[in-house]
């Protein structure tokens, strides 16, 4: 099994909420373009985005990643699902297809700790 250095903490621990920037989007203290918004979660366009459609969903309350899905309860981590699909309806991808990924720490890629999922659509989008 593959391990980090001894002097590295556990990679989902890096950033506070404080600091964190989807908790400051949440927050309303970062600007995003909201696609959708509800109580307990939020979407919004890729400040990046990686596709033709690239939205970004989350839930409000502050989970590092999967790692932590279990602080979520099972109503929210349903929403984060059902969300994407109402996002997708909503940017008119949802007959074409689109991806629902999440990236889970360093070999997925994983820049932002606070647990979101990428719709993504528009074009043909293969894997990974
Ligand atoms: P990850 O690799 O962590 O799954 O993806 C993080 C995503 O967040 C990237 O696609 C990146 O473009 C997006 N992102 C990073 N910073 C911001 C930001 O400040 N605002 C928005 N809307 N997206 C961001
Ligand atoms: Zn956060």
């Amino acid at each position: 099994m593959r391990r980090f250095g001894a002097c590295e903490k556990r990679w989902e621990e890096l950033v506070s909420e404080e600091d964190c920037m989807f908790c400051k989007i949440v927050r309303g203290e970062m600007e995003s373009e909201v696609v959708h918004d509800e109580e307990e979660v939020l979407a919004f366009e890729d400040i990046s985005g990686k596709a033709p459609v690239h939205v970004l969903v989350v839930p409000k309350e502050h989970a590092s990643s999967l790692t932590e899905v279990g602080k979520l309860s099972n109503a929210v981590t349903k929403r984060l699902f059902e969300v994407a699909q109402t996002v997708a309806e909503k940017m008119d991808i949802a007959e074409s297809g689109y991806v629902f990924r999440i990236n889970n720490g360093p070999d997925a890629g994983q820049e932002v700790f606070h647990l979101h999922a990428h719709v993504m659509g528009g074009e043909r989008l293969g894997m990974p």
